[in-house]
């Protein structure tokens, strides 16, 4: 009765969690980072991480540990006399051996200035290989966490390191511009347990009451990738052949009666989910190792390489740290700046994952709930600006890295206008940064390189600018002529004050047609050629763009053409023509705002003459009876 009750609560949960399913991601965030100055990270970025390998004990109702990690490397300047590593302060050191056997003094170690960052005088040359082996024990307070699940009952300790928590466990190098090619985690633990962790699972040896588990993995890795789950684990585990190839589904689940039953069909969907990004992106990256998760009990999951750390499953959830094995594991986010190359996309991919099963309707409103929530403040940025890099809820912000990142992707698909175009692009893009990292500028070359695309406006105004575009849309018809006016406003105009991307206008009427208009300035006419009655429009019916828009008919009166005089061309040469239904003035500011020029037409078209102007910008404001409008005109003048 007790568990049936448990289970309609976590039911209910899981429910409110799929009404609203951004609201998953806690990585245990603290707003202030212990970052390392620039010169421990030179110092650390004057080698190269070849292996870590984790040798340790770990129970699952304690985060108190002990044991050694070896860190392989290689020298990359010309000698290296100092080795700086991270390591917690609250790990205590025991030993550190250079090469296995030369024992360092602890008294050579010295932490200069930053309690997490540790040096070790070495004498070693370029290129040359080494190792160092610290042994250590303590508590851990960050990057490894010990919880029992509200729902079930099961203790856990498990890992969740991002951004810069991986020291909180292991002595390592945090950067993210240096993956490791392999990792070794070995595990020795109570019999009782289960160890999940990266990539294969290669030995599990019985000690007595103990038992050792030795995981190794051969992809290249983020340091932030690495993870370790202990727990009293059932093992669920099947095999999906995807592309022909057998990829091994593993998940250690709770050990309690109960919870297969309860996420056996969410798991299964990993099966399908699998072979759908592998059509999309490439074959899964890490197809030779598996993908697998391990559950801990937390409100969301984190993608450790080919073992997700998952709180619950739900499809939302499982399709997103899924989708991270390609955008974030295999391609890495170069700095946190770029983070949006790894959430925006995984955001994304599971809107195109509830799309590819065939649930248009919900794919459409959780867009329209991101759009929705993206507006829901006038500014922030896609790209993380570095004066945030210190703040993790900055870096992690579910409204812009994560929901504006997946919309401004969308929106690039629609600039791309070619839907087998965009996604080869980011199938090559899996094959041009496979096991490396990415960031946003190198993104934007890539993409532009693949499409033969112009894209400086839309990362200038989606990725670095901020806010959104507002259109009110004045229309009416006359015969086979559709007037328009767009009149544009952002949220932010101090940052972004005009967004140029191409607007969709669905016509309905006698028939409906789609229309797409460039703005190129913020208000501005448009005269479209249409062969039917128009009764209504829709502005960006596809939901391509973040925007508000309001749609206006003008009513038609006695003198139906009295409205929205048309001026052009603009950008203007040595005059503009102006196309007025009744008399109008016109006067021209110049950009100081001083009235250059007034004039006065009749009804008709007349040509305003500009060969006394000097090329630049100005401001018009054109007056009549029927209103009053202000726009931007730009003169070349041709010498
Ligand atoms: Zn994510």
């Amino acid at each position: 009765m007790k568990k049936a009750l448990l289970l309609l609560i976590f039911a209910l949960v899981v429910f409110a969690q799929k009404k609203n399913p951004y609201a998953i991601y806690c990585k245990n965030l603290r707003t202030q980072l212990q970052i390392g100055s620039p010169y421990h990270r030179d110092l650390m970025n004057r080698y190269d991480i070849h292996s870590y390998i984790l040798d340790l004990q770990i129970e699952r109702d304690t985060t108190w540990i002990a044991g050694n990690t070896t860190i392989i490397a290689s020298v990359l300047t010309t000698n290296l006399d100092t080795f700086a590593f991270e390591l917690d302060s609250l790990m205590q050191i025991d030993s550190i051996f250079l090469n296995n056997t030369q024992k360092i003094p602890l008294s050579n170690l010295s932490t200069a200035g930053s309690e997490r960052i540790l040096k070790l005088p070495v004498n070693l040359t370029q290129n040359q290989v080494f190792s160092v082996t610290i042994h250590y024990h303590g508590t851990a307070v960050r990057g490894l966490y010990n919880e029992t699940s509200q729902f079930w009952g099961s203790q856990i300790t498990y890992s969740l390191t991002e951004p810069y928590d991986a020291a909180g466990w292991f002595p390592c190098k945090q950067e993210l511009n240096d993956k490791t090619d392999s990792v070794h985690v070995i595990v020795t633990t109570d019999s009782s347990n289960k160890v999940g962790s990266n990539g294969i699972l290669i030995n599990v040896t019985p000690l007595g009451n103990k038992v050792r588990y030795h995981w190794r993995s051969t992809y290249p890795m983020a340091y932030y990738l690495i993870s370790v789950a202990v727990g009293d684990y059932q093992e669920y585990s099947f095999v999906r052949n995807v592309q022909g190839v057998p990829i091994l589904v593993m998940n250690y689940l709770y050990d309690v009666p109960g919870v297969l039953p309860f996420f056996k069909n969410e798991i299964d969907t990993t099966g399908w989910l699998l072979e759908f990004f592998s059509d999309l992106f490439g074959l899964y990256p890490f197809a030779q190792e598996k993908y697998g998760h391990s559950m801990a009990p937390f409100g969301g999951g984190m993608e450790h390489q080919t073992m997700t750390t998952q709180g619950y499953f739900t499809f939302w959830l499982t399709a997103h740290e899924l989708a991270h094995q390609w955008f974030g594991d295999n391609v890495t986010c170069g700095r946190w700046n770029d983070i949006w190359l790894n959430e925006g996309f995984a955001t994304y991919l599971s809107l195109l994952a509830i799309w590819g099963a065939g649930d248009s309707a919900t794919a459409d409103q959780w867009l329209q709930d991101m759009h929705n929530d993206i507006m829901s403040q006038p500014g922030g940025s896609v790209y993380v600006p570095d004066a945030m890099l210190t703040d993790v809820n900055r870096i992690f912000n579910a409204r812009l890295t994560y929901r504006k990142g997946a919309a401004a992707i969308h929106t690039l698909r629609y600039l791309i206008a070619n839907d087998s175009l965009f996604f080869q692009t980011l199938k090559n893009y899996q094959i041009q940064f496979k096991d490396s990292f990415c960031t946003t500028p190198q993104f934007q070359q890539f993409v532009e390189q693949q499409t033969g695309k112009n894209l400086q406006n839309f990362f200038d105004e989606w990725i670095y600018g901020e806010g959104y575009p507002t259109y009110n849309v004045q229309w009416y018809q006359q015969n086979d002529t559709l007037y328009l006016q767009i009149n544009q406003t952002t949220s932010m105009p101090s940052v972004t004050p005009f967004f140029s991307t191409p607007i969709e206008i669905l016509l309905q009427g006698t028939k409906d047609s789609l229309i797409q208009i460039t703005p190129t300035q913020n208000i501005e006419n448009f005269k479209v050629p249409v062969g039917f009655t128009v009764n209504n429009l829709v502005v960006d019916p596809n939901n391509w763009i973040v925007n508000q828009a309001t749609v206006t008919k003008v009513v038609a009166t006695a003198q139906p053409q009295a409205t929205l005089p048309l001026i052009y061309p603009n950008p203007a040469e040595d005059y503009f023509v102006i196309e007025t239904p009744q008399r109008t003035r016109i006067k021209i500011y110049d950009v100081t705002g001083e009235l250059v020029y007034i004039t006065a037409v009749d009804s008709g078209i007349h040509r305003i003459p500009l060969i006394s102007f000097a090329s630049g910008s100005y401001f018009l404001v054109i007056e009549n009876d029927t209103g009053v409008w202000r726009r931007k005109l730009l003169l070349h003048r041709i010498k």
